[in-house]
């Protein structure tokens, strides 16, 4: 039987994950299998591959998560979209993802393609939320599902508490796990575990994480989230902004902060958005003397 991330987390944890996404071009193809080589002898809990906003990037993740499957000793999570698919479609994506042995799969509503913040306009002979494509895939086979939590709110959400209710919905639809937006500060996940827990909802929550190594991803972070960054944070990294390898060592030491802090805190695990690299993660890890905890 496969793995999944429901038995990494209830195997006591904290869990260790990596995020990459579907290179374009052929360097970049090289450079992803070098960092999955690179992090795989870690042995992270679980690698996830995110699904593209359309054409031949949607295709690589179903590829790049059958190889994952076949050739490495990761386990892969396949990301999947309600964007532009019929549910016939999504059925067919994830009878793939079956037929190659790959069961964990993060459910996601997704963007509009090309612009972010444009409405999203659901495929006639599609679903509308995240919390369908759960319940859809529950359906369809034995899926580990997880599903995405935004610290700081959705973009598209009227408040926090109305985030809350939402991914409580869409743990009532039946996710195993959560795994949040990248987050700055350790209060702002903690404060949605309490009210995630208020709600009466015990799904874990897996913290992302993104080491900032270079000025630039700074706003890049904010443009992801959709949240400002930490104030204080931004000040410390403006006041090194000239010397790019005090920016650097100032991110690894701060990741590194922060997922002590928030294992310390009882977070079932942490996720690293990777960028499809993996020396960042690796020092972060090393900080952390992840192999003597995991
Ligand atoms: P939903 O849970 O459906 O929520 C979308 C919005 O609708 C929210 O504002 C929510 O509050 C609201 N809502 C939900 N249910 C209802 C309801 N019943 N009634 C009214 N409002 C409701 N994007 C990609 O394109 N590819 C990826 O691989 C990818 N990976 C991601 C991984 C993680 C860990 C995270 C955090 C995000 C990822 N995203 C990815 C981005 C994500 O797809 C977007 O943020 C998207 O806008 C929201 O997706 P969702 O699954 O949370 O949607």
């Amino acid at each position: 039987m496969t793995r999944t991330v429901r038995d990494a987390l209830a195997d006591g944890g904290p869990t260790f994950s990596f995020e990459f996404f579907p290179p374009k071009t052929d360097d970049e193809d090289r450079l992803l299998w070098t960092t999955i080589r690179e992090l795989e002898p870690l042995q992270p809990s679980f690698v996830s591959v995110t699904y593209g906003a359309g054409g031949s990037t949607r295709a690589k993740t179903v590829e790049i998560t059958e190889r994952i499957a076949t050739d490495t000793t990761l386990l892969p999570v396949a990301h999947l979209t309600a964007v532009e698919h019929s549910v016939h479609e999504l059925r067919g994506i994830t009878g793939r993802l079956a037929a190659a042995g790959v069961t964990n799969v993060l459910a996601l509503r997704g963007d509009p393609p090309g612009d972010p913040q444009a409405e999203w306009v659901r495929h006639p002979e599609g679903v509308e939320y995240a919390s369908d494509l759960i319940e859809l895939l529950h359906g369809w086979g034995d899926f580990c599902v997880g599903a995405a939590a935004f610290p700081n709110g959705h973009p598209r959400s009227a408040s926090l508490d109305d985030d809350t209710s939402r991914l409580v919905q869409k743990c009532r639809a039946g996710v195993d796990y959560a795994v949040t937006n990248m987050f700055f500060v350790a209060e702002d996940y903690l404060r949605l575990r309490d009210r995630v827990s208020a709600a009466g909802c015990d799904v874990p929550i897996i913290a992302g994480l993104m080491p900032v190594t270079n000025i630039g991803m700074i706003r890049r972070s904010e443009q992801l989230t959709g949240a400002p960054f930490p104030a204080a944070l931004g000040e410390r990294f403006a006041a090194v902004a000239d010397d790019p390898k005090a920016v650097r060592a100032m991110g690894i030491y701060e990741t590194s902060k922060l997922a002590e802090r928030l294992l310390d805190e009882g977070a079932p695990g942490v996720h690293f958005y990777t960028l499809n690299r993996s020396k960042a993660t690796r020092e972060v890890w090393a900080n952390l003397a992840l192999g003597v905890r995991a």
